[in-house]
C-alpha cells in the first residue's frame, strides 16, 4: 500500500513513575520543519532506541531520525518493572517454562545477546551504573503449590545447565524484610533496570552519537514517496529511504496485523520515598526484585537513592483493552488491590501511601510470536514483544536495523522463521473471554 494513516496515538494512563523520581530530564527536542534521513525509526522504546543504535554500528554515518510520539520513557518503556530477564519467562506457562528445552536453550542464547548490547551500550555512552544492576531476580513463593511451581522450574533450569539457588524463608526475610514468602528461586543472569534512567540516557547518548531523536511528535500518517517514504508529524515531514515501526501494539494503529494483537494494560503503583523510621522497621537489602512464581501473580521490587528514592514497586491486574487506553476506573481498581498486596507483604508499613499508581500498555500474539519483519520495501517492523519487551524489544529492534542494512544473524533468523501472529476470536467475545481468563489467572494466583 502507498499510504499507512495511524488511527490511534498512544494515551497514557497515570504518571510514568520511573521517569518522574529521576531529576534533569532536558527540555524536549521537537521536529520543526521539513528534514531527510537514510533511516526513520518511529518510536522510541526499548526496540525503537535499540534499532537507531545498531544502524549507527552498521551504516556508519548514515543519518537516523527516532520519532517518538511523547517523551522518552513515558511509553511503556517507563512504565514497566525493569527486569531485563535472561531465562524463558513464558507469561502463558503456569511456570514460566517455555516450549521445550532446544526452543528455551536458543531465547536464552538471543536474550543474552540483548543483554550484552544493553550493556555495551552502558559502557559505551557512561550510563549511571544504578541504572543498569546486573543483580540477578528472585522468584518468591508464598504457598506450598507455588514452591513446587519453582521446583519444577529449577529443574527445567537444571536441564538447560542454567544455575540456580533456592531461598528459604528466613533468606526471603533477610533480603526482603518480609515474612509472606516461604521460599524463593534465585537466578542471577537478569539486570534490574532503572528502565527510565536506561532509556532516557540511550536516548542522550544516541543524540551525542549524531542521531536525531525528536519528541512529542506522533506519526500521523506514513506515505510512499519515490523509492522511499515519507511520515508525517504535527511539526514537519521526515522523508526517509528506510523506515522501521518500533510502536509496539500501534503498529496496529497503520493498519498492520489487525484483529491480530492483543492489547493488555498492566498496572503498577509506587511508593513514596521512605523515611528512615519506615527504613529501620523495614530491614533487608536496599535493593532487590522478586517476580511471582505464578506468572499471573504480583512483582515487588525494592529500589534505592541511585535509582530515585528509597521505594517500594508493586506490580499485579492486567485488564485486555483492543482500544489501547486503560480506563481511570481500572486504575483505581488497581491500586487498590497494589495498596493490599503491599501491606500483605509488609504489614510493618501500614499506612505508606503510594505516590504513584499507573498503567502500561503491553502487546503480546495469541501464539507469542512477534512482528519483526519487512513490511512492505523499505518498511520493517520491530513489535510485538509478548510481555518481555526490555530484552525481546531490544533484539527485535537490532534485527529490524539488521534487515534494513541487508545483514543476517541469529535475530534475523529466528524471527523471520516465526509465523505470524495468530487471529484472535471476534469482538466482543474476545474481549469478554480476554477479561474473564485474567481474571481467573489473577484470583488463581491468589497471594503468590
Ligand atoms: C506495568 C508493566 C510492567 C512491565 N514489566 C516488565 C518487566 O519487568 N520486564 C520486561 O521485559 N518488560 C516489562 N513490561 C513490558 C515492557 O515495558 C514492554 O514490553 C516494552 O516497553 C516494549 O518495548 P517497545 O519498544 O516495543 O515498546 P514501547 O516501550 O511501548 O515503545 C513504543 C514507543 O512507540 C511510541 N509510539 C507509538 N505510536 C507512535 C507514533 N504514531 N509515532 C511516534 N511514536 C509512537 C510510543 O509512544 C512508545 O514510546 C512491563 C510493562 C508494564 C506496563
Amino acid at each position: 500500500m502507498n499510504a499507512h494513516v495511524a488511527r490511534r496515538s498512544p494515551v497514557h494512563r497515570g504518571v510514568a513513575a520511573w521517569s518522574a523520581i529521576l531529576p534533569g530530564q532536558p527540555p524536549p527536542v521537537r521536529l520543526d520543519g521539513d528534514e531527510t534521513a537514510d533511516f526513520a525509526v518511529v518510536g522510541g522504546g526499548f526496540a525503537g532506541l535499540s534499532a537507531a543504535l545498531r544502524l549507527t554500528q552498521l551504516a556508519p554515518g548514515a543519518r537516523v531520525a527516532v520519532l517518538e510520539a511523547g517523551r522518552l520513557a513515558e511509553g511503556a518503556a517507563g512504565r514497566n518493572s525493569g527486569f531485563m530477564i535472561d531465562l524463558p519467562h513464558d507469561l502463558a506457562s503456569d511456570d514460566y517454562s517455555g516450549h521445550g528445552a532446544g526452543a528455551d536453550r536458543a531465547i536464552i542464547d538471543l536474550n543474552r545477546t540483548a543483554i550484552g548490547f544493553a550493556r555495551a551500550a552502558v559502557d559505551r555512552f557512561g550510563i549511571d551504573p544504578a541504572f543498569f544492576d546486573p543483580a540477578g531476580k528472585v522468584n518468591g513463593a508464598t504457598s506450598e503449590k507455588a514452591d513446587a511451581l519453582n521446583l519444577s522450574y529449577a529443574r527445567h533450569l537444571s536441564d538447560l545447565g542454567e544455575a540456580s539457588e533456592r531461598l528459604d524463608a528466613q533468606a526471603m526475610h533477610e533480603l526482603t524484610g518480609s515474612r509472606h514468602y516461604l521460599s524463593g528461586l534465585y537466578t542471577p543472569g537478569t539486570v534490574m533496570l532503572q528502565p527510565a534512567g536506561y532509556i532516557r540516557s540511550l536516548g542522550e547518548g544516541l543524540r551525542g552519537a549524531g542521531v536525531a531523536v525528536y519528541e512529542q511528535g506522533p506519526v500521523a500518517r506514513i506515505d510512499r514517496q519515490g523509492g522511499g517514504w515519507a511520515l508525517r508529524t504535527p511539526g514537519g515531514t521526515i522523508s526517509a529511504g528506510k523506515v522501521i515501526l518500533a510502536n509496539n501494539g500501534h503498529l496496529e494503529s497503520f493498519g498492520f496485523a489487525r484483529g491480530r494483537l492483543m492489547h493488555i494494560f498492566l498496572y503498577a503503583s509506587m511508593s513514596v520515598d521512605l523515611g528512615p523510621e519506615a527504613l529501620k522497621a523495614l530491614g533487608g537489602a536496599p535493593r532487590w526484585g522478586i517476580t511471582p512464581s505464578d506468572p499471573m501473580g504480583t512483582t515487588m521490587r525494592r529500589i534505592d537513592t541511585a535509582q530515585g528514592g528509597n521505594r517500594i514497586v508493586t506490580r499485579t491486574c492486567a485488564s485486555f483493552r483492543p482500544d489501547m487506553e486503560a480506563s481511570a476506573a481500572a486504575n483505581a481498581r488497581a491500586a487498590r488491590v497494589h495498596m493490599r498486596k503491599f501491606e500483605e507483604r509488609f504489614p510493618m508499613l501500614a499506612g505508606t501511601k503510594m505516590e504513584y499508581s499507573w498503567a502500561g500498555h503491553l502487546c503480546l500474539s495469541r501464539n507469542g510470536v512477534s512482528v519483526m519483519r519487512e513490511l512492505e520495501p523499505g518498511l520493517y517492523a520491530a513489535c510485538v514483544q509478548n510481555g518481555l519487551g526490555t530484552a525481546r524489544g531490544t533484539l527485535t529492534g537490532m534485527g529490524a536495523a539488521e534487515l534494513a542494512c541487508g545483514v543476517t544473524t541469529d535475530i534475523t533468523r529466528h524471527f523471520t522463521a516465526e509465523a505470524g501472529p495468530a487471529r484472535l476470536p471476534p469482538r466482543p467475545f474476545s474481549t469478554i473471554g480476554a477479561n474473564a481468563f485474567l481474571r481467573w489467572k489473577e484470583w488463581r494466583a491468589g497471594a503468590e
